[in-house]
């Protein structure tokens, strides 16, 4: 039981496939209590769905991150329900579809903003709302992707908003380290959910990392939900403004 007692704010659960959810099964199992953060009504729908699952009843919580008043609703809740918090898992991107279809130089001025805002100041958001709740320290953990450092066909202002992510991680961190609050993050290999679907020829990426990577198959699910347990858990400790591969071994490679 990494978790036990430990009181965790997970974003990102849009469905059953989304990793967010298969970390938020992991804590759960580790005897984390959780709060799950859904954006509107329909995305409530998804979760109250999934919630049974559990082992117990997750406070549920609206977050809209492009919002400032609705982040502060947000960790208002958090403040009155847990009093404190321990974990915050940041699984949140968006990028309008043709932003990720044409050449990143066409990237509008709107979609350069709203990729960036979404995916990647949306974690100084939860970083601010999360810090006065982490009164014991805590660990952050965001989900990002190797389009931050490669120029990967498809990914365009994504990648831009991933590599702004992970530079905003080592500030956090290094703001956040003095209160024994950690900052990392998470760079999974491809994963079929519903963000990856509004990646043109996601198939044939994911097809040619398997055929690529060192251990030559795909990343699996539960391998990402295990390292992001180690990166919530006391095991990580020592580890502040780092970025774990869970890649198979991808990034490695050379021709
Ligand atoms: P997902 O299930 O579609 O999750 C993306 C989440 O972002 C959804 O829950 C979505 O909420 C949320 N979101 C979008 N706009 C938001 C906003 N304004 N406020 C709050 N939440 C918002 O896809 P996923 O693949 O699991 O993505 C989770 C994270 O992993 C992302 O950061 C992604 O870049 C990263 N990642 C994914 C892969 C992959 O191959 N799948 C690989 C590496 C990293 P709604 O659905 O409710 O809009």
């Amino acid at each position: 039981m990494l978790m036990q007692d430990k009181l965790a704010y997970v974003t990102g659960v849009a469905n059953h496939r989304s990793i967010a959810w298969a970390i938020a099964q992991v804590l759960d199992r580790e005897g984390c209590r959780l709060a799950l953060g859904y954006l509107g009504d329909r995305e409530k729908q998804e979760i109250d769905k999934l919630v049974a699952n559990l082992s117990r009843p997750p406070l549920l919580v609206s977050c809209d991150v492009t919002k400032d008043e609705s982040v502060q609703e947000a960790f208002g809740v958090l403040g009155r329900e847990f009093g404190r918090l321990d974990t915050v898992l940041h699984a949140i991107a968006f990028a309008r579809r043709e932003d990720l279809d044409g050449r990143y130089v066409d990237t509008s001025r709107e979609g350069y903003h709203l990729a960036l805002d979404v995916s990647a100041f949306s974690l100084n958001c939860l970083a601010r709302g999360a810090e006065p709740l982490m009164t014991q320290g805590g660990g952050i953990v965001a989900l990002t992707y190797l389009g931050s450092q490669r120029a990967m066909t498809n990914y365009n202002v994504m990648g831009v908003a991933k590599a702004a992510l992970e530079s905003g991680i080592r500030y956090l961190a290094s703001e956040l380290g003095p209160k024994g609050i950690r900052v990392n993050g998470l760079s999974a290999g491809p994963l079929r959910t519903l963000a990856a679907r509004g990646i043109k020829d996601f198939s044939t990426a994911h097809k040619l990392h398997a055929e690529r990577s060192a251990l030559k198959r795909n990343t699996e699910m539960e391998e990402v939900a295990d390292a992001a347990l180690f990166l919530c858990s006391h095991l990580s400790r020592g580890i502040t403004g780092e970025v774990l591969y869970v890649d198979a071994g991808y990034r490695i490679m050379g021709a």
